[in-house]
């Protein structure tokens, strides 16, 4: 069983005094490729480290995170740009707005998110998108922007059914971690309307920790419950489901 990890911070703080063990348990487990979404210039070498360490598991995005879109947001999309044309990268995430944490950055926020849709295009590149409190405006940009050559992948996606539909319409596949676990979570009274062929599994380690493990730090190997449940959900076998989500997951990232 190969199981695929579309979101997950590795490169986390929070992994520091483990995180060698830490991964090693999850591929032990099956859970042996992971997407690593990027967050500013200043996790870049930490980034670049953890592929080093597992060259045959780590595929790194690069972008800006919508919480640190800051006064100097210029500068680090010029990094995005400048590692872009260094190097190969499978995404361009963690992308999108964020209104929990900041509603005053609005307008800069959207100005980043459109801009590395069109570098994501320019590169022919899936986005990885982050919308937090932010769903009319994260769907505003994707009107604006949508074509073809646009795809990718909500993560960590909240909404409701109404909104998975509008997602699925930007091309976008759903990713389904922790919170479908949660008693009051929601996703997990719609999700089985939504075909498997649209969704798949991340972590977003060391957040958002499934049941029973709810607050506290997440880690890899707990994938496993979100696939225990998913399985429940659609009445399909594990293997199954880890089969269809890394397969949906190759489509996307093209590796
Ligand atoms: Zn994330």
């Amino acid at each position: 069983m190969i199981i695929t990890d579309t979101h997950t911070h590795l490169y986390s703080e929070a992994f520091d005094d483990d995180r060698y063990d830490m991964i090693t348990r999850a591929i032990e487990a099956g859970v042996s490729r992971f997407f690593i979404p990027a967050i500013d210039s200043t996790y870049t070498e930490r980034m670049l480290q953890l592929e080093a360490d597992f060259p045959e598991h780590m595929f790194l995005m690069t972008g800006l995170h919508p919480t640190h879109v800051k006064a100097n947001f210029k500068t680090e999309l010029q990094h995005v740009e400048h590692m872009l044309a260094k190097r190969q990268f499978y995404a361009i995430g963690e992308i999108g707005i964020d209104l929990y944490w900041d509603t005053s950055t609005l307008a800069i926020q959207q100005e980043a998110f459109r801009y590395q849709i069109q570098l994501a295009k320019k590169h022919r590149l899936p986005i990885v998108i982050h919308c937090r409190e932010a769903f009319d405006e994260v769907f505003e940009v994707l009107e604006s922007e949508k074509s073809d050559d646009l795809f990718g992948i909500f993560h960590c996606f909240t909404g409701n059914a109404a909104q998975a539909q509008q997602a699925l319409s930007y091309n976008m596949k759903l990713g389904i971690g922790g919170v479908v676990t949660f008693k009051n979570g929601k996703i997990d009274q719609f999700l089985n309307e939504i075909p498997l062929e649209a969704i798949v599994l991340e972590t977003d380690a060391p957040y958002l920790s499934p049941t029973p493990y709810r607050g506290k730090r997440n880690e890899s190997v707990y994938i496993l419950r979100v696939l225990e449940k998913l399985s429940e959900l659609y009445s399909r076998s594990q293997e199954e489901i880890a089969s269809i989500t890394t397969a949906n997951s190759k489509q996307i990232f093209g590796v």
